[in-house]
């Protein structure tokens, strides 16, 4: 007998008929004789739309009362599918984040799990109970609901499978598996049957939505053994692992797109020590990120510095920069968030010389411009216009994974 934790994302239960389906592969698993304890995302748009619900009310709500409010998505969907499992004849129990013993830091809206209370999970399944988590939070210091970020149910589940020891956590979604590139949006994409960590880990953290990266991380850490499925074909999805058999072949594994990009220019600075470290002190000071960083060679004494930022950060680094003109010594700034980055990731190309130029000659081939270039042992990411980013990484993919293009 085995301890599975299955994780069911917000396509995945979106009406009655989804539940029901759910309930049917939990109950499934069960029958099989194993443990199931099984974490549920809010129906589809429910988070969207409760946030909307927020905007109407007050648009610079307090990120506690969001997290009050967001939770209850999650709630939903646990107690309707522990309704349709009893109707099925099985015994089931749905607990919040709190009764599941999820304790999570103090920051709201982007809390990190601390430690999980298994107890009464322990305890629920000792009495052969089917166990309903609710996905995406968990409870802080002060005994208030926090969540844990956009798509962090995912976290949620590979957290539990990690304390509870799990022998497997299944990531059920709406598409097969982990796709060499976002299989709704680009042509060709295939689906990987297994992936590593440190790949997915960059996918994720690059844009791939399919994982929360901070599930893979989670995953990496404590070896859970992870799989992406389909809640509803019934086909094999992508093992997520340490090493994988096809490693040595191929070099790159998939292409990802970020949309949440915008990129700062100083310009006119002086050429001196000290500079840059003015600039990132700032922003770190006001714990905002820093990607790519390009500074120009200097001339008549006279520098640029651009860098980029999630969207969501810019105008505040715009200002932070503003307020500093003097201290910093620029002569002006540019924002631009009409940008977008596009990614490839593969474990085998840090030994493999000329991946990044097959990126670059697929782009110049589309015409596509790229503003910055940042790379890392495993991963190639330019920045382009973000009119031309599915372009792009349709090129980028056709010359990696066609049939014909391909020599990857
Ligand atoms: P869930 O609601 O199950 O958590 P998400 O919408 O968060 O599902 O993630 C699944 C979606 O991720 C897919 O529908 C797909 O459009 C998108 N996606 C982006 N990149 C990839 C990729 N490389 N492989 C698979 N899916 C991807
Ligand atoms: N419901 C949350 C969201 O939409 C968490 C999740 O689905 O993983 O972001
Ligand atoms: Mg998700």
């Amino acid at each position: 007998m085995a301890l599975i934790v299955q994780k069911f994302g917000g396509s995945s239960v979106a009406d009655a008929d989804k539940i029901r389906n759910v309930a049917r592969i939990i109950t499934e698993t069960y029958q099989k004789g194993n443990s199931v304890v099984a974490v549920l995302s809010a129906q589809g748009d429910t988070t969207d739309d409760l946030i909307e619900k927020a905007k109407e009310i007050n648009p610079n709500a307090s990120k506690r009362e969001m997290d009050m409010l967001l939770s209850t998505g999650e709630q939903i969907s646990i107690s309707l599918c522990a309704m349709c499992i009893e109707s099925m004849g099985f015994q089931a129990i749905s607990l919040t984040g709190w009764q599941a013993g999820m304790l999570t830091n103090s920051v709201y809206s982007n809390a990190r799990i601390k430690r999980i209370r298994t107890e009464r999970i322990q305890k629920e399944l000792d009495k052969k109970k089917i166990v309903l988590v609710a996905g995406f939070q968990g409870i802080n210091k002060y005994d208030d609901i926090t969540t844990l970020g956009r798509g962090g149910s995912d976290t949620s589940a590979v957290a539990l499978a990690a304390a509870l020891r799990a022998d497997l956590c299944q990531i059920y979604t709406d598409v097969d598996g982990v796709y060499t590139a976002d299989p709704r949006t680009v042509k060709g994409a295939r689906k990987l049957d297994e992936i590593t960590f440190d790949e997915m880990l960059e996918l994720a953290s690059l844009g791939a939505q399919v994982l929360h990266n901070r599930s893979v991380e989670m995953a990496k850490r404590y070896n859970v053994n992870m799989e992406v499925i389909s809640s509803f074909s019934g086909n094999p999805g992508t093992k997520v692992k340490e090493v994988v058999k096809t490693m040595e072949k191929t070099h790159v594994s998939g292409v990802a797109k970020d949309k949440n990009v915008a990129r700062i220019a100083l310009v006119g600075l002086a050429d001196q020590p000290g500079i840059a470290f003015k600039i990132f002190s700032l922003l770190a000071k006001k714990d905002i990120n820093v990607d790519i960083i390009l500074q120009s060679i200097g001339r008549d004494e006279s520098k640029d510095i651009s860098f980029t930022v999630a969207r969501s950060d810019a105008d505040e680094a715009k200002a932070v920069m503003e307020e500093n003109k003097e201290a910093i010594g620029f002569q002006s700034i540019e924002i631009n968030k009409q940008i977008a980055k596009v990614s490839i990731v593969g474990a085998g190309m840090a030994h493999n010389a000329g991946v990044a130029c097959k990126m670059f000659e697929a782009l110049s081939a589309a015409g596509i411009n790229i503003n910055m270039i940042s790379t890392s042992e495993i991963k190639v990411s330019v920045l382009v216009d973000e009119r031309d980013a599915d372009r792009a990484v349709q090129a980028v993919h056709d010359r990696f994974f066609s049939e014909f293009g391909s020599n990857n």
